[in-house]
């Protein structure tokens, strides 16, 4: 069982090029900041405050978050574009500084480490939740390169959005997320860099599937 821990800040590229790395490995691909956003939309929905530490320890006892066939579900329901809203960008981040959500997430996708191979993305893969994955990547870009990507992201969502403030929204959460007590956004000491700010998807990718096969001598 082989584990690639990609971390880093959003907009980074993270999600489509640990999708396509998973791809190319045949390997499952583990999205943990779906796991988040999951919780985030469920809070919202049962109007949970996100400092209520019981409430929201009652509320991630009944989730149930599952992956089908690229799409997001919450408990049976398909969420995948309600989950990516400018609004739970923000929920997710806060929640996600809360101990009993984290220590939650963290138990369920270490069970799903445990089920077979695994790219797993999000903040605190390769410094928390996996420690002795076979590899680590800390994943990043310059704040501008990330915000244009957020952009064309929800352009093609057909949402309207100005690039200042996308920019400004994004310094704000990597400072929520690096600076929270547990489980910050930092790299490993032993992650690799990878700066995708000049490279394109794809190169991103050959590079990240190059060092696995260099590392992970079964692939
Ligand atoms: O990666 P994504 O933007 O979907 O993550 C949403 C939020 O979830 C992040 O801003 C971060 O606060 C949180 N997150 C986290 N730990 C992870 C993955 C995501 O704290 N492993």
């Amino acid at each position: 069982m082989a584990i690639i821990a990609i971390d880093g800040p959003a907009g980074a590229g993270k999600s489509s090029v640990s999708r396509e790395v998973a791809r190319r490995l045949g390997f499952s691909y583990l999205d943990t900041g779906a796991m988040y956003r999951c919780a985030a939309l469920a809070a919202h929905r049962k109007g949970v405050d996100l400092d209520d530490v019981d409430g929201l320890a009652l509320l991630l006892d009944g989730l149930s978050i599952e992956f089908k066939g690229g799409r997001v579900l919450l408990n049976g329901e398909d969420v995948s574009e309600a989950i990516r809203t400018p609004e739970m960008d923000k929920m997710a981040s806060a929640i996600s500084s809360m101990k009993v959500v984290r220590k939650r997430l963290t138990a369920l996708q270490r069970e799903i480490g445990r089920s077979g191979d695994i790219v797993a993305e999000g903040r605190d893969m390769g410094t928390v939740v996996f420690p002795d994955a076979d590899l680590k990547i800390f994943l990043t870009a310059s704040p501008e390169a990330r915000a244009r990507r957020r952009w064309k992201q929800l352009q093609d969502a057909g949402r309207e959005a100005s690039l200042e403030n996308i920019i400004a929204e994004i310094e704000k959460r990597d400072r929520a997320d690096s600076s929270r007590a547990i489980a910050p956004l930092r790299r490993a000491a032993d992650a690799v860099l990878v700066d995708s700010t000049v490279l394109s998807k794809e190169e991103t990718v050959a590079a990240i599937v190059e060092l696995a096969r260099e590392r992970i001598p079964v692939i």
